[in-house]
């Protein structure tokens, strides 16, 4: 594979951009693999690199039903941070994020990850006290918070409505430096790149339609293309993880919910940081190619379409545009949605699966895409040990079965996420009851 490098591109500029090598391969599948990966997004993916760069195992299968990068991973609003409240989320989150900072050298690919700060706004005192007590939290575990007061921000973010009678008045605010965003596609074609090269098989349009099982242990999956053995299968489908674990027999407490996003025309830099909310559900970023990026709620009712309603994306606009007035001069572009995969209790589940063999990475909610290559890193050590990475040892299934919180706090479920999903609405206990692990 030749490395990507100024020199390189000077040559293939020199000699009209012939001589590239293809970014991966396009490989048969072959009858057995030591570990299957099912789903091509950034952390199956990430998965199979750190399978084969830390652990050795190269004998590895991405299966993608669609094509790679094309679920949520493509899908979402690229917001990367760690400043999560609760100790075993923002120590995850914050290995993640040192991942980050040194991916495209390690990927030898430009994931483009703009650490410009991740911004929350606080809009009343109380919203004021929550955010202190979060920075709190976090420097005492050595993360980067700061709490700003209200200039301080208007000196951040000029374009924020700071008047008087502003539907939101902006109080302050808690600021990660560290916090910013990275190219989604680039993240999964990087990781793709790189696992390749390796020796990992990437295997698009190829969806698995069945586990195949024998005495109680994982022996390969069925697929559209053909039924592949495997010595270990790790599940790592997002919105599809219900679905995907109902092939095995289990059901699982998460629920695929659509959460949708959307971009405005482009224009020159307006807004150098990623603007949030500590009471809103609106968040607000702008692309390296100018677009501003907006998101908002979850549809909040059951759905695999991966369309959306036209009220949140109105909602999010609205706040949005109350936030930042400026933005009302602008023209939405295009609009898209993901299907979500929301655990009980906002926490993802790294986990081993009540059949031998069989592993579950999901449960990400709608805050996945930061965690990508410490997920991927955890995921990777739980396919190759079979025992939990300490980092993920929190996010086991059987917290369920035992009522045990994921985070020290509680297992409400709106504590766990904390910021992301504070304001999530409560699931459905008809539903909740009819878990089974
Ligand atoms: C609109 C939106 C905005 C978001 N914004 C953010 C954000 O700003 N920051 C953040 O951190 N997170 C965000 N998220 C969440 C984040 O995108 C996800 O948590 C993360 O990308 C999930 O990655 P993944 O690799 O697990 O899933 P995916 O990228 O969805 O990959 C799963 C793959 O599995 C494949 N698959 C499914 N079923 C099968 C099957 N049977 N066989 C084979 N393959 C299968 C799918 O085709 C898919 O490609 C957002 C999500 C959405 C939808």
């Amino acid at each position: 594979m030749t490395r990507y490098s100024a020199l390189a591109l000077l040559k293939a500029g020199l000699t009209g951009q012939r001589g590239w090598d293809r970014a991966w391969r396009d490989p048969e599948p072959t009858t057995h693999y030591d570990v299957i990966v099912i789903g091509g997004g950034g952390h199956g993916l990430a998965t199979a690199y750190y399978l084969a760069k830390v652990h050795g195992i190269r004998n590895v299968a991405v299966l993608e039903k669609g094509w790679i990068g094309g679920g949520n991973t493509g899908r979402n609003t690229t917001i990367v941070r760690s400043n999560y409240r609760q100790k075993p989320l923002h120590d995850l989150f914050d290995f993640a994020l040192g991942l980050w900072e040194g991916m495209s050298d390690e990927l030898n690919y430009n994931v483009m990850f703009s650490p410009r700060g991740a911004l929350f706004l606080g809009h009343s005192d109380s919203d004021m006290t929550v955010l202190a007590q979060r920075g709190d939290a976090l420097r005492c575990d050595g993360i980067d918070a700061e709490l700003l007061t209200r200039d301080q921000v208007r000196k951040l973010v000029p374009l924020l409505d700071m008047s008087p009678d502003a539907r939101f008045p902006v109080h302050g605010g808690l600021i990660q430096r560290r916090g910013g965003t990275a190219r989604h596609d680039a993240v999964a074609w990087g990781y793709a790149r790189a696992a390749d090269s390796l020796g990992v098989d990437i295997i698009q349009n190829c969806e698995v339609t069945g586990i195949v099982q024998s005495g109680g242990r994982v022996t390969g999956v069925e697929t559209s293309r053909g039924k592949i053995g495997a010595g270990r299968v790790g599940i790592c489908v997002a919105g599809n993880s219900g679905p995907v674990a109902a092939l095995a027999g289990i059901t699982l407490p998460i629920e695929a919910q659509t959460l949708q996003a959307f971009v405005t025309e482009q224009v020159k830099p307006m807004i150098d940081t990623v603007i949030m909310s500590q009471s809103l559900h609106c968040y607000i970023s702008q692309s390296d190619k100018g677009g501003i990026v907006l998101g908002g709620d979850p549809d909040q009712f059951p759905s695999y379409a991966q369309r959306g309603l036209p009220p949140r994306i109105e909602r999010a606009a609205a706040e949005a545009i109350a936030l930042v007035p400026a933005l009302s001069r602008l023209r939405m572009a295009r609009c898209w949605a993901g299907t979500t995969d929301m655990s009980f209790d906002g926490s993802p589940i790294i986990s081993a699966l009540p059949v031998g063999g069989l592993y579950l990475n999901g449960g990400w909610c709608y805050g996945g895409f930061k965690a990508t290559p410490g997920s991927g890193f955890v995921y990777a050590h739980l396919l190759a040990t079979g025992a939990a990475h300490r980092l993920a040892a929190p996010f086991a299934l059987d917290r369920f079965a035992e009522a045990r919180p994921s985070t020290k706090r509680g297992s409400a479920r709106c504590r766990s996420c904390a910021d992301d999903a504070d304001r999530l609405p409560p699931l459905r206990s008809a539903r909740a009851s009819r878990v089974r692990l």
